[in-house]
C-alpha cells in the first residue's frame, strides 16, 4: 500500500511522460501495454512488418512468411531471425537513449516491446538457452552495462536460468563503417571477433541469440557461425528492432 501510495504521489508531482518525448502518457501503468511507455504520436511510429523472410527476417511486402531472394541464393548461418519492430521513430530513439545516453528507463519500454513480440503467434519458444550479444570488454567498460543482457534479463524474467551471458565472448567491436562495406567484405571484417567460452554448454543446445538491433546481419551471422562451429544444434536470432534494408 505504501508503495502504491508512493507511486500515486510521484505521478501527481511528476506525471508520467513518454519514454522518448516530453508528452504525457495517456495510460498510467507499468505493464506490457505499449501505451504505458510511448505517447500516441510516438506509438504511431512503431511499425511491425506484416510479412518477413522466414530465414533472415527481412521485412517483405504482403502477408505471412516467405524466403527472400537473397536467402534462396545464400542462406544465413542461423535458422531464422525475428524482430519486434522496424528500427525507426520511437524505437530507434529509445535504443539510442539507452545505449548512448545510458537512460536505463528505456529498458522498460523496450522490454515491453520485446515481450509483445515473444507473445506473438508463430514465435518459436523451442530453445534451451538465450545468448545476449556480448560487447567487447572495452566497449562494456565504456558503457558500464551491456544493453542486450539487461534487456534479456527482463524479457525472460520468468525463466532467468535461460539467459547465459558467459557463453559467448567478443574480443573486438566491428568498425564504424560496417554498413559501407559490401556483404562479403563485412563478413570477412568481423571474422575472429567472437569466441565460445563454454563449448560444453553450447554442444547440442538450441540457442536464441538476442541483440538490440539487427542492421547488416553480419554480426548475428558471425556469432551464429561460431556457435554452430562449437556444436550448437541450432541458432535462431531475436532482436528488438531491425533496419528496413537488408544486407546479409
Ligand atoms: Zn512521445
Ligand atoms: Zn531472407
Amino acid at each position: 500500500m505504501a508503495g502504491f501510495l508512493g507511486v500515486a504521489i510521484a505521478d501527481l508531482l511528476w506525471p508520467p511522460v513518454c519514454a522518448v518525448c516530453p508528452r504525457p502518457l495517456p495510460l498510467v501503468d507499468d505493464g506490457l501495454n505499449l501505451s504505458a511507455h510511448f505517447c500516441p504520436e510516438c506509438l504511431a511510429t512503431v511499425e511491425i512488418p506484416s510479412a518477413a523472410c522466414r530465414l533472415c527476417g527481412r521485412p517483405l511486402a504482403g502477408v505471412g512468411e516467405h524466403v527472400c531472394g537473397d536467402c534462396l541464393v545464400s542462406p544465413p548461418p542461423y535458422a531464422g531471425a525475428r524482430s519486434a519492430a522496424l528500427h525507426q521513430g520511437a524505437v530507434a530513439h529509445s535504443i539510442s537513449l539507452l545505449k548512448y545516453y545510458g537512460q536505463l528507463r528505456q529498458l522498460k519500454a523496450l522490454s515491453a516491446l520485446g515481450l509483445s513480440a515473444l507473445a506473438r503467434p508463430g514465435f518459436s519458444h523451442d530453445f534451451d538457452l538465450v545468448v545476449p550479444m556480448p560487447l567487447s570488454a572495452k566497449r562494456q567498460a565504456e558503457r558500464g552495462f551491456n544493453q542486450t543482457f539487461e534487456l534479456a534479463r527482463r524479457l525472460f524474467a520468468d525463466r532467468p536460468e535461460l539467459v547465459n551471458v558467459r557463453l559467448l565472448q567478443r574480443s573486438r567491436d566491428e568498425g564504424l563503417h560496417q554498413a559501407s562495406l559490401a556483404a562479403a567484405q563485412r563478413r570477412r571484417a568481423i571474422r575472429g571477433h567472437f569466441q565460445v567460452a563454454a563449448p560444453e554448454t553450447v554442444r547440442g543446445a538450441r540457442l536464441l541469440l538476442f541483440d538490440d538491433v539487427m542492421t547488416t546481419g553480419a554480426t548475428a551471422g558471425e556469432a551464429a557461425r561460431v556457435l554452430l562451429k562449437a556444436g550448437a544444434a541450432e541458432v535462431r536470432v531475436f532482436t528488438i528492432s531491425r533496419t528496413r534494408r537488408h544486407f546479409w
